[in-house]
């Protein structure tokens, strides 16, 4: 028989995969003898079970669930359903990986309109067992039932509005019983049923609604974000009620054993008097700070702090850790390694290296790769920022400079990022359903809710800055406009800013600059460098993108896109003259123009490298891209051509191509036209040359793309060799320079081994390897891989993480037939797929020589590439 349900007293720590993070540190905690109410966790599998079973929670597990009930009863001496001692419990999600706010949570379940009364009458607190009761209602409706809160909402709000009260608390015990069975109707009136009264049933309801929500839409994106495959499942808690809503010698809160937005060991968090968990989250009320409770409770907080060092020290990590305390006691609810953002990370790993708590490769282990993004992201420029206006100030929730237009919901930010536009997010306060804008929009700003709140947990986990409860400005959502201290609105569309480092908001624009490198951040990434075996190239295609990547650590290029360089506007006049020639005197004449620009490119580009690899890749264009569309562009060109533009417009049209990505790209082009192969050979040859001269040692590495048979390569080798062979002869000197090609095309993976007698060298190009292995066009894949998504048949897109089962095999396959050929020859990928940190995993694993990626993933590819090597040890 399988075992779907354990007690907090059978599990430990590292059974997260079948416990959840949640269970199986509520297990760790108590075994350790920590105050943790009692209960027991049901399991992943038995998540997955239910989806197996049609979203049924079988008989069977049904059985465990309540032959574990009866034993807490039994354990807490109190009942379900009984009115003088009812055992009242909170059923929670726990997935492996923490996934706040995305899937549900019930409390006070157990109460009923017997047990209600007659717990108020055997805690001698009405108010407390109708506050409970409400609130129970209301998220049975929500969470259950997936009934609108906003008429839960809106009925408190017009009671207290009638009450002429402003927060919950402030509500007496008549009110509080007043709102609970008005809750019950508004129950009835959406359901058609009465409010379940018997507590079994709204257990098991609960578990399922559990389950049902690790599939919720919200929970689905933010799986595809972070990269948590939807078989992991959720495990479900079941726990003994504490309660901190029973008077003001209780409360709630959540903190942090050090400061999750920048670092400083120094404990963090908040909490609220007299207040269940969720209302800290929603940010109902705006919290207190935790060092207040040191005044208000000095014994609880010398405990809570007791125990915080004892977690920390025990998990070797910060932990975010949720509490209550209920007249006067400490329970734990909650503890985990905390998120934090990549400033906290990077300084929160140092320093426990230094505090000798954890090695060098544990702290490396400890930075998530893409986290290292929001370091690289931009700031204010100083000077615009002196000139800018603060217009209020809230709290500075995820660091970072976010500057746009506002939009008042994540619908019309979506929509304002797919037409170009920069924008902040504003909103009273954020939802989970606003993940998706929130991932969109360049920065968040919230008028009400506190650091822990949904926006800044959230933000803080994507890497947006965010500035949350800045309660100066009123919101009018409906009429979509923001409202200062002194009178000055913004509407939907006007500019502002925001500092998630400061808490300030700006009126206006502010110009934005790339961040400095240095600190923490540097010492880190020395420790990743002495690990990694991986070298970190970079995908540059201009000398400022190749300076920037060697700031970012890169150590070499592994691709430069030659047609990049001829995007300037200038300069795709010329590049189109080429591509449109229709005689070889045109093209050559068109070639003549392009030379300098590329023999220079090429100088600069070797120079930022400083000596460095540099791999140069022969044109690739997919003509498409390049063609003029419109009779303005055809116009000039034809003069330049010294043709007519009715003949230009034919030619042009002769050249448009159903399948473009399949097309006369890539090699094809230089095998029609080898006098392009000709010119760009001279462009790289006389480059490293003139640069050798300055006292570089450049190797060139030319690489041909888009080979499929080795006939092609060996065909364009030929011109490569001649004409850089006859440079060298005439300029009387000693140059070696390497021809390598890409593998990017199925076949020439699959006789990889016959390419490899004439290349020098493989790149594999992933992102076209991905299109022809699947036969997904990279141009149009996008449109319907959300379908794949959403029908679970892909759990992530292939064209971002390496499909390792197929293109991955592939890759493999020709590693082994090239290096069978070539031993020793260099290895590569520069597809998209180059800064991804599965990816990069998974090159290490198969012996390639290094990634490529772009300037702005060097650092997180460096760091994937050593934490790669210490996996695997
Ligand atoms: C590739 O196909 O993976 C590649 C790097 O080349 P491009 O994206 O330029 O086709
Ligand atoms: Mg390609």
């Amino acid at each position: 028989m399988t075992k779907y349900v354990y007690s907090f007293k059978e599990g430990n720590k590292d059974m997260k995969n079948l416990l959840g993070g949640k269970g199986a540190n509520l297990a760790e905690m108590t075994s350790i003898g920590l105050p943790v109410p009692r209960g027991f966790t049901v399991t992943t599998e038995a998540c997955n079970k239910y989806y197996d079973d049609s979203e049924q929670i079988s008989e069977e597990v049904k059985e465990q669930i309540f032959t574990y009930l009866n034993d807490l009863e039994l354990e807490t001496n109190k009942k379900m359903g009984d009115k003088t001692n009812p055992l009242l419990v909170s059923v929670r999600s726990g997935a492996r990986a923490s996934m706040p706010g995305m899937m549900d949570t019930v409390l006070n379940l157990g109460l009923n309109d017997e047990v209600a009364s007659g717990f108020a009458i055997a805690t001698n607190n009405k108010r407390f067992a109708y506050d409970s009761y409400r609130r129970f209602i209301q998220m049975f409706a929500d969470v259950v039932k997936g009934y609108p809160k906003s008429s839960f909402e809106r009925l408190l709000d017009s009671i207290k509005e009638e009450k002429n009260v402003k927060y919950d608390t402030d509500l007496t015990e008549d009110d509080m019983y007043e709102v609970a069975f008005k809750f019950k109707e508004i129950y009835k009136n959406i359901s058609g049923v009465d409010f379940p009264q018997d507590p079994k049933i709204q257990l098991v309801e609960a578990i399922t609604a559990v389950f049902r929500s690790w599939n919720n839409e919200r929970a689905n994106i933010y799986r595809k974000m972070n990269d948590i495959p939807s078989i992991w499942g959720t495990a479900v808690n079941v726990q003994e009620m504490v309660y901190g809503n029973r008077g003001n010698d209780c409360g709630t809160g959540v903190a942090f054993t050090r400061n999750p937005a920048t670092g400083e060991n120094k404990l963090y968090g908040e909490y609220l008097i007299n207040a269940q968990g969720e209302d800290v989250v929603a940010g109902i009320r705006t919290p207190q700070p935790i060092s207040t409770l040191e005044n208000e409770m000095p014994e609880v907080f010398n405990e809570f702090n007791k125990i915080a060092h004892i977690l920390e020290n025990h998990y070797k990590d910060m932990q975010d850790m949720e509490f209550t305390i209920e007249k006067g006691k400490l329970f734990m609810l909650q503890t985990r390694n905390g998120k934090r953002t990549a400033q906290a990370a990077l300084k929160i790993a140092v320093d426990l290296v230094n505090e000798k708590m954890i090695t060098e490769n544990e702290a490396l282990l400890k930075v998530e790769p893409k986290q290292l993004d929001q370091l690289l992201h931009p700031n204010f420029d100083v000077e615009a920022l002196n000139n800018a206006k603060i217009i209020a100030t809230g709290l500075a929730a995820s660091p970072g400079a976010g500057t746009g237009k506002i939009y008042f919901n994540a619908e019309d930010i979506s929509e304002a990022k797919n037409r170009g536009e920069k924008t902040l997010l504003v909103r009273l306060e954020t939802s989970p359903e606003d993940i998706q804008g929130m991932s969109d929009a360049n920065g968040i700003l919230t008028i009400r809710g506190g650091m822990t709140s949904h926006a800044a947990v959230v933000a803080r986990g994507m890497g947006r800055c965010c500035v949350s409860g800045c309660g100066e400005l009123k919101i009018d959502e409906t009429n979509k406009t923001i409202t200062t201290k002194d009178g000055q609105v913004f509407k939907e569309g006007d500019y502002m800013s925001i500092d998630g480092s400061t808490g300030y908001v700006y009126g206006s624009e502010i110009k934005t600059v790339e961040p400095e490198i240095s600190g923490d951040f540097q010492i880190f990434m020395s420790w990743a460098d002495n690990v990694k075996k991986l070298k970190i190239r970079t995908n540059a295609d201009t000398p400022k993108d190749a300076i920037q990547a060697r700031k970012f650590g890169a150590e070499g290029i592994g691709l430069c896109r030659t047609e990049h360089m001829f995007f300037e506007e200038n300069r795709i006049f010329e590049f189109r003259k080429m591509i449109s020639a229709e005689t070889v005197e045109q093209r050559i004449l068109a070639l003549e123009n392009i030379l300098p620009y590329q023999r220079k490119d090429f100088e600069d580009l070797f120079r930022a490298m400083e000596g460095y690899p540099v791999v140069i890749r022969y044109l690739d264009p997919p003509l498409h891209e390049f063609l003029p569309h419109t009779d303005e562009e055809i116009k000039p060109l034809a003069l330049s051509l010294g043709v007519s533009f009715d003949s230009l417009k034919e030619r042009i049209e002769s050249l448009k191509e159903f399948n473009p990505m399949m097309g006369h790209r890539g090699c094809r082009l230089a095998i029609t036209y080898p006098e392009i192969a000709v010119m760009q050979t001279r462009a790289v040859i006389e480059a490293a040359i003139n640069v050798n001269k300055e006292g570089l040692n450049v190797t060139p590495e030319i690489m041909i793309p888009l080979v499929g048979d080795v006939k092609e390569l060996e065909y364009i080798k030929k011109i490569v060799c001649q004409t850089a062979d006859e440079i060298i002869k005439n300029n009387q000197i000693e140059m070696k320079y390497e021809i390598g090609t890409m593998i990017e095309i199925p076949r020439a993976a699959i006789t990889a081994d016959k390419i490899a007698k004439v290349a020098e060298f493989f790149s594999f190009g992933t992102n076209d390897l991905t299109q022809m292995t699947y036969g997904f066009s990279r141009d149009d894949a996008g449109k319907f891989l959300n379908d794949y998504y959403s029908k679970k048949i892909f759990e992530s897109d292939p064209f971002a993480k390496i499909d390792q089962e197929g293109v991955g095999e592939l890759i493999k396959m020709a590693a082994e037939k090239g290096r069978s050929i070539r031993p020793n020859m260099s290895l590569g990928i520069c597809g998209e797929h180059g800064g991804e940190p599965s990816s990069v995993e998974f090159c290490h694993n198969i012996g390639l020589n290094y990634v490529s990626c772009s300037p702005f993933r060097v650092p997180l590819a460096r760091l994937a590439a050593a934490q790669a090597v210490i996996k695997q040890k």
